[in-house]
């Protein structure tokens, strides 16, 4: 039961106003932890898109050319709206994806006005002229038309990190989330309209990726896909975006090592590793999914490890608490269980948790918070993105060999270490191939870039670095 208005669920939001679809592709809205229906949303085909990034291509005559001035006073009022939507924000990610109240409203909520102050912060920074030293002069300038496309696992901090930037820069844009979390999209449609966003600016249209995400990456139109989701859909707006040469920036996924090294403060270490990766019921792009214990503190950290998952608790969202709550859908409840079910076929030992829904808890898509242990680094739970509460442990034996199995990934978005010796820790992390490195716990801050290397993506989201990919470089050369 919610409190929320849905009435623009099976609505799009085009050229200023809340629009009838022409698609008639009917979507339910689940949540996961009741397994009832929210509400439904429509899927949008080919005439949809088309429609949006018509929308947006005549707004961006004139948004182009709007003075930073103009978009910084824009970007302070969609600030006041988001405010007031906070705690709409928050229910909504708790109803449509599951995340525990407390922290979709500490964390997941609050993450839109986090980015969003950062974003401003760089703004009024950003040098959009500049005289080069040979006497040229260089324009910052928006790329155009972009299609923003989203995750669901962290539905508005990937909406904040495209969406704003985009603005920010004078682009005009088509967001279209995932189609599992159409809800607080919805609601971040609304706050914009309530900022008074000029009509077309923004423009939110709700669908799939084989219909409205590939309609959007080959559109001749757009100039632009940002796309934050699984490798393998990257791969595929890649390639259909190559026809229009389009730009294409990319968060992709992760499996991101944590070095744990016999001089670290053990027990606090592994308790905090084993809490973040089982936060947000493990489905985290940057979660420290492979634990790569030094050899001799091995045992411990293992019992360490155990201990506390199974201290972790696993509880209904609608709760306050510092809980982890559902899988988002009963697809990614039968994904994880599948890989749970190969890690034990692969003769990794189950340490913690294990298959099935955890003891009294049948409806909702619940899953126990996992750890394997003695796992190789070429085994299925070790290389592949499992996306729920589930830990896989490594040895090693010394610095280089740690160092090796942590690059020996097609993934680079994050790392981890823990370590007693800072300079140790920062040669180390020199050596390791990801975009963000975290020591001893340090957490990720609202302004600094975040993408990864490899296979995790191209580009990076967030402050001045977030900015400059929504931009084109010009020069102006004079006799
Ligand atoms: P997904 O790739 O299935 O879907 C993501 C979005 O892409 C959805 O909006 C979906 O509709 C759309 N989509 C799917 N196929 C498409 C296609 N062919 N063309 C255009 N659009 C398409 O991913 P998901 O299951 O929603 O999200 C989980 C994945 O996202 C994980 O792999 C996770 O690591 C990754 N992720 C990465 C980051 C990051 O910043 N690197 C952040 C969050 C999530």
């Amino acid at each position: 039961m919610t409190d929320l208005n849905l009435d623009n669920l099976a609505h799009y939001y085009i050229g200023g106003a809340w629009v009838t679809p022409d698609s008639d592709r009917v979507m339910p809205v689940m949540n996961p932890a009741t397994e009832d229906r929210i509400g439904d949303t429509i899927l949008a085909n080919q005439t949809d898109v088309d429609r949006a990034v018509a929308a947006a291509a005549q707004a961006f005559e004139t948004f182009s050319r709007s003075s930073k001035a103009d978009r910084l006073d824009l970007l302070g009022r969609v600030l006041e709206e988001s405010r007031k939507r906070h705690e709409d924000l928050a229910q909504a990610m708790r109803m449509e994806m599951g995340a525990p109240i407390t922290m979709a409203r500490t964390e997941q909520a609050e993450s839109g006005i986090g980015h969003l102050k950062a974003f401003i912060e760089a703004l009024r920074d950003h040098i959009e002229r500049e005289e080069l030293p040979n006497g040229d002069t260089l324009s910052r300038e928006p790329i155009g038309v972009c299609g923003l496309i989203t995750p669901w696992n962290w539905p508005i901090n990937q909406i904040a990190l495209k969406v704003i930037p985009a603005l920010a820069t004078g682009c005009t844009c088509i967001h279209k989330p995932s189609e599992h979390t159409p809800i607080s999209a919805m609601i971040y449609a609304e706050i914009f309209h309530a900022a008074g966003v000029p009509p077309g600016v923004f423009n939110l249209i709700q669908g799939d990726g084989p219909g409205a995400g590939d309609a959007m990456s080959g559109h001749p139109d757009i100039r632009m896909i940002s796309f934050t989701g699984s490798t393998r859909a990257g791969r595929a707006i890649t390639r259909n975006a190559a026809e229009t040469v389009k730009r294409v920036t990319l968060e992709l996924g992760g499996k991101s090592p944590n070095l744990v090294f016999a001089d670290c403060d053990l027990e606090d270490r592994v308790t905090g590793s084993v809490a973040e990766c089982m936060y947000n019921s493990g489905q985290s792009c940057d979660a420290p999914t492979r634990l790569l214990v030094e050899r001799s503190i091995y045992d411990d950290a293992i019992e360490i490890a155990r201990k506390a998952a199974e201290a972790t608790a696993v509880g209904n969202p609608v709760q306050e608490g510092d809980h982890i709550g559902p899988l988002f859908d009963k697809l990614q409840y039968d994904r994880v269980q599948a890989l749970i079910a190969t890690g034990i076929a692969e003769g990794a030992r189950l340490v913690a948790g294990g298959p099935d829904k955890p003891e009294g808890m049948e409806t909702g898509w619940y899953a126990r918070p996992t750890i394997f242990a003695d796992v190789r680094n070429d085994m299925t739970i070790a290389q592949e993105e499992i996306f729920g509460p589930v830990l896989v442990i490594i040895p090693f034996e010394d610095e280089g060999d740690a160092i090796d199995i942590a690059n020996d990934t097609p993934y680079g978005l994050a790392a981890y270490i823990q370590c007693g010796d800072t300079a140790r820790a920062e040669r180390i992390a020199a050596r390791l191939r990801a975009g963000a490195v975290h020591i001893n716990g340090g957490a990720f801050n609202y302004g600094s870039p975040f993408g990864g290397y490899k296979q995790s993506g191209n580009g990076r989201e967030g402050g001045r670095y977030g900015l400059e990919d929504y931009q084109e470089l010009k020069t102006l050369h004079r006799p």
